[in-house]
């Protein structure tokens, strides 16, 4: 089974993001760029830092450590096929299909990507950073105070 499966999407959302810019970020950068209020920001990465997934230095830049990147890379994977094959089979907007990928990449198991990708050709490689446009999260809703 996924080893993030049991992450919560707040945090896999924060972990997608970081493969996704490829370099270490200022937790305020994090809030503003994902809309994400600081206070909220700040105990979705004190757990992720718990869980040795990301590096993060108080006032300093928030970086995935080698585990961390490796289970981005494993979650933004899903998100992509999943994300692909919502806008190829229901013809949702792309916001549309970006959000409920991010919501549901945590949760689908391997098994159903590796179909998804068996039907529609895709490569069941971790990098497929090509499937994705929507990642500036400019449409995401804001976060609620608490989760
Ligand atoms: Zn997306
Ligand atoms: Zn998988």
């Amino acid at each position: 089974m996924f080893e993030t499966t049991l992450l919560k999407e707040k945090e896999n959302q924060i972990l997608d993001f970081l493969f996704y810019k490829k370099e270490p970020m200022k937790a305020g950068d994090i809030a503003d760029r994902m809309k994400i209020p600081h206070s909220t920001l700040n105990s979705v990465l004190k757990r992720l830092a718990a869980s040795e997934t990301i590096k993060w230095e108080k006032y300093g830049s928030v970086s995935l450590t080698p585990a961390g990147y490796e289970t981005a890379a494993h979650l933004s994977n899903h998100h992509f096929i999943i994300e692909h094959f919502l806008k190829k089979t229901l013809d949702l907007s792309d916001a549309t299909a970006h959000d409920s990928a991010i919501h549901l990449a945590g949760r689908v198991d391997c098994e159903l990507i590796d179909a998804i990708c068996d039907k529609f050709g895709l490569s069941k490689s971790k990098i497929q950073a090509n499937l994705c446009d929507q990642r500036d999260y400019s449409h995401t809703e804001e976060f609620p105070e608490s989760f």
